[in-house]
């Protein structure tokens, strides 16, 4: 029974797994799909480019539907669930265990909620897991990550209208962020990691909380001595999340 139980652990693993992969990999394939398009539009192609092309988009046209059918498969079975900030953080900060081992990050974590939250488990996780990986790619000389989480009334927060919930907050003693960056930072593509970023993360995440009719926000300063950035995601405990759209 022992090994059925880890067994389906790491079937869902494997599951949550492709579907983030396939949720960060759909619109730059989305992307070259419109730009082959564009390429195919053009009268001025030399015959054998436009064989090429067209061999291109056939290929393509395969990964996209491999991208979409992970997504909507992995997808379908998802409920929303209840569940606790504790459930949540510990989940995504035990993926990290490696990483942070080998680095100079010290993590506190403070929860002061047993309040459950009805959530789309997965996609959560999927924010936190942005989050926490900025805040750890932020501090490559080694910080501090602090992580709490409590019960809100939501009365301090104009923006909440008095909606009462959970408030997690993943702060970090990393390089901070230029004006430009806090501007940009929720644009889709926009990235200062090169290679290294997608500049989805923050996207998908905003759009993740706007979907559970939550609030994410954040802080940050590059002051000499205090630097460090402070995201805050609000979950509303009374309303019911939506599905993405395309399910
Ligand atoms: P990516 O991580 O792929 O670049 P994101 O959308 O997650 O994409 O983040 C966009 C940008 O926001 C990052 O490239 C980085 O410049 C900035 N950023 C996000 N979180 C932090 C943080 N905790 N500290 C400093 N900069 C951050």
């Amino acid at each position: 029974a022992e090994n059925a139980l880890i067994q389906s652990e790491k079937l869902a693993a494997v599951g949550r797994l492709a579907s983030s992969i396939s949720h960060e990999i759909n619109n730059p394939l989305e992307a070259i799909t419109n730009l082959l398009y564009l390429i195919a539009l053009s009268d001025d192609l030399p015959p054998g480019a436009r064989a090429y092309v067209q061999t291109a988009q056939s290929e393509l046209s395969r990964v996209c539907q491999i991208a979409t059918q992970t997504l909507r498969f992995h997808r379908q079975a998802v409920r929303a669930s209840n569940v606790t900030a504790a459930d949540l953080v510990d989940a995504v900060l035990n993926l990290y265990q490696g990483r942070l081992a080998n680095s100079n990050i010290r993590v506190e974590t403070t929860y002061t909620t047993q309040t459950r939250i009805l959530c789309f488990e997965n996609d959560i996780r999927q924010v936190l897991n942005n989050l926490i990986a900025n805040a750890i790619d932020a501090m490559r000389q080694g910080g501090r990550l602090i992580i709490r989480a409590h019960d809100t009334t939501g009365k301090s927060d104009g923006y909440l209208k008095g909606r009462p919930g959970i408030r997690i907050t993943i702060a970090d003693t990393g390089h901070g962020m230029s004006p430009e960056v806090r501007a940009r930072l929720f644009e889709p593509f926009y990235t200062t990691k090169d290679l290294n970023g997608t500049g989805l993360g923050l996207w998908i995440s905003a759009g993740i909380v706007e979907r559970h009719q939550g609030r994410l926000s954040f802080r940050s300063t590059q002051h000499p001595i205090h630097h460090g950035t402070i995201f805050s995601l609000f979950l509303p405990w009374a309303e019911q999340p939506y599905p993405p759209a395309s399910q």
